[in-house]
């Protein structure tokens, strides 16, 4: 099944649960083309990053909540998604390591970036196709 770009903004937006005050950035920001991974909690995409990057994904939920209010279900999902996620990488060639990081409290969805380096010798992106069909071994739709 093919979904327009259309068709996916629209469901991600659609899938939010509450309202913040004003537009959230996020649901405003989240560019379908961008889409690594998702299924029916989580959307990964992928961000230019910085240059030394072979990848920079960000990992969110569709739901607006943070850190510390996460259910045990969407905690647990995260932390298998993020285990699998970084071993996918770390296996790739073109990566040496992956930093799991979480930045900005105040922002509308939990979120947390995963930026893999460069291999020692290497300047070639990480292959998203390869992250992306791994990932979706365990459920969700691989995008890219
Ligand atoms: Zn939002």
């Amino acid at each position: 099944m093919t979904e327009s770009a259309e068709e996916v903004w629209a469901r991600i937006v659609g899938a939010k649960r509450q309202e913040i005050g004003g537009e959230c950035p996020e649901c405003a920001g989240v560019a379908p083309e961008r889409i690594v991974w998702e299924d029916e909690f989580w959307i990964l995409s992928y961000t230019d990053g910085p240059a030394e990057m072979a990848a920079s994904l960000l990992l969110q939920t569709r739901e607006h909540t943070r850190v510390g209010q996460l259910d045990d279900e969407i905690a647990s999902q995260f932390g298998r998604i993020s285990n699998r996620l970084t071993r996918i990488i770390e296996n790739l060639p073109e990566t040496s390591y992956v930093d799991v990081s979480r930045y900005g409290a105040h922002r509308g969805h939990f979120h947390v970036w995963f930026f893999a380096p460069f291999a020692p010798g290497t300047n070639t992106p990480a292959d998203l196709h390869a992250i992306a069909t791994k990932l979706a071994n365990w459920g969700g739709d691989a995008r890219a």
